[in-house]
């Protein structure tokens, strides 16, 4: 047996591999090891979630950002970004019509934007809640204080998405000014798991200065802290931001990835990402079938879906959008997954 089948063998037995060993399993895949990857990732979920597709109503409450990380769109850098911010009220518009049509998770996204205090933010949480109880509110608002997450998770938030973007100091030191730091993405992760939180953690394939043996420490980063969910999708460039003129992430090496991520932790709730599908028209599905078992539909208004545009080409229509889940129902069939619209928490 060649050295890759050894070592995808060994993780599908022991959901653990030295950092050298991810890295090679990097380094030498090919086509037949992606294969068997898929089939393997594939066989593992349907043992646990069988062939459920969960969906989440992504809300992208504001493109406004204090932060100027280098590869975003959104950055505050960005003066060519036409910024919004949702009212409570749009928000709850949001999720009544997301409830509506089946949707039982709340993704309230956005930019580090100072206008959602803590006092903000959980009265709309508890409105939520209120009106929803059978639904799960996640957040992905970024950096926070301890104080701060505990007052959200005391709201009723129950996921908190904040991705690590990478394991590796420096090169979180080359894709975000100075102002920020890996410590303190770490810890906010720590401090998230220790409230409560179901925590997602997550990085982008192919941005700017990574290395593959970058990646294999984010996959024993992973394997370590066992996340509850991990957002990957390849990194794409945004015209008018200092990375506009670097190589976008590869799909079909995500897709690799995240079949690792699933034999890594195999009740991970994995999400087929709109970077995925924006960047291959059929990504989504790709996504789904390397092992992915969470799809993010835009539930934003539809009038300020062009405006978080993190990245060039980003997808706000089609079977993006939240009203198309008619149509993403029917492709997931074709692929021989089911769209659920359970609650779909992580089943440890
Ligand atoms: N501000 C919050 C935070 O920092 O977690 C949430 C919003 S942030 C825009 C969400 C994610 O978008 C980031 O964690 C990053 O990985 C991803 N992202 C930003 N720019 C991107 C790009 N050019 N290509 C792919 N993904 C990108």
């Amino acid at each position: 047996m060649n050295n890759v089948l050894r070592l995808i063998d060994k993780l599908e037995k022991e959901h653990s591999l030295t950092v050298q060993e991810y890295e090679e399993l990097i380094e030498w895949r090919d086509d037949e090891a992606a294969k068997i990857l898929a089939q393997k990732a594939d066989s593992v979920r349907k043992g646990i979630y069988s062939n459920k597709v969960y969906v989440r109503g992504l809300i992208e409450v504001s493109n406004i950002c204090k932060n100027n990380c280098l590869y975003c769109g959104i950055r505050s850098g960005n003066k060519s970004c036409e910024r919004y911010r949702l009212t409570k009220e749009d928000i709850l518009e949001c999720c009544e019509a997301g409830y509506r049509i089946g949707f039982r998770t709340f993704v309230m996204q956005g930019g580090e934007d100072p206008y959602f205090t803590d006092e903000v933010l959980s009265d709309i949480i508890t409105e939520i809640k209120k009106r929803y109880p059978d639904a799960a509110v996640t957040l992905s608002l970024g950096e926070r204080s301890y104080e701060s997450y505990r007052i959200l998770k005391e709201a009723g938030a129950d996921r908190y998405l904040l991705r690590h973007e990478t394991a590796n100091e420096m090169h979180y030191g080359k894709l975000h000014p100075k102002e920020m730091s890996y410590s303190n993405r770490m810890n906010c992760l720590r401090n998230l798991r220790e409230i409560g939180f179901q925590v997602g953690c997550g990085f982008m394939v192919g941005s700017p200065y990574q290395e593959e043996s970058y990646i294999a420490n984010d996959l024993k980063f992973i394997e370590e802290f066992k996340p509850d969910m991990c957002g990957i999708g390849p990194f794409i460039p945004h015209k008018d931001t200092p990375f506009r003129d670097e190589k976008a992430g590869d799909p079909s090496f995500t897709c690799y990835l995240l079949s690792i991520i699933r034999l890594i932790h195999p009740p991970i709730l994995l999400p087929a990402t709109t970077a995925l599908g924006s960047i291959s028209g059929d990504g989504r599905e790709r996504g789904i079938m390397a092992g992915a078992n969470v799809i993010m539909p835009n539930l934003s208004p539809q009038n300020v879906r062009r405006k978080y545009e993190l990245y060039n080409n980003k997808l706000y229509s089609g079977d993006e959008a939240a009203e198309a889940l008619e149509s993403l129902k029917k492709k997931m069939l074709s692929i021989g997954y089911e769209i659920s619209t359970e609650r779909g928490d992580i089943k440890k």
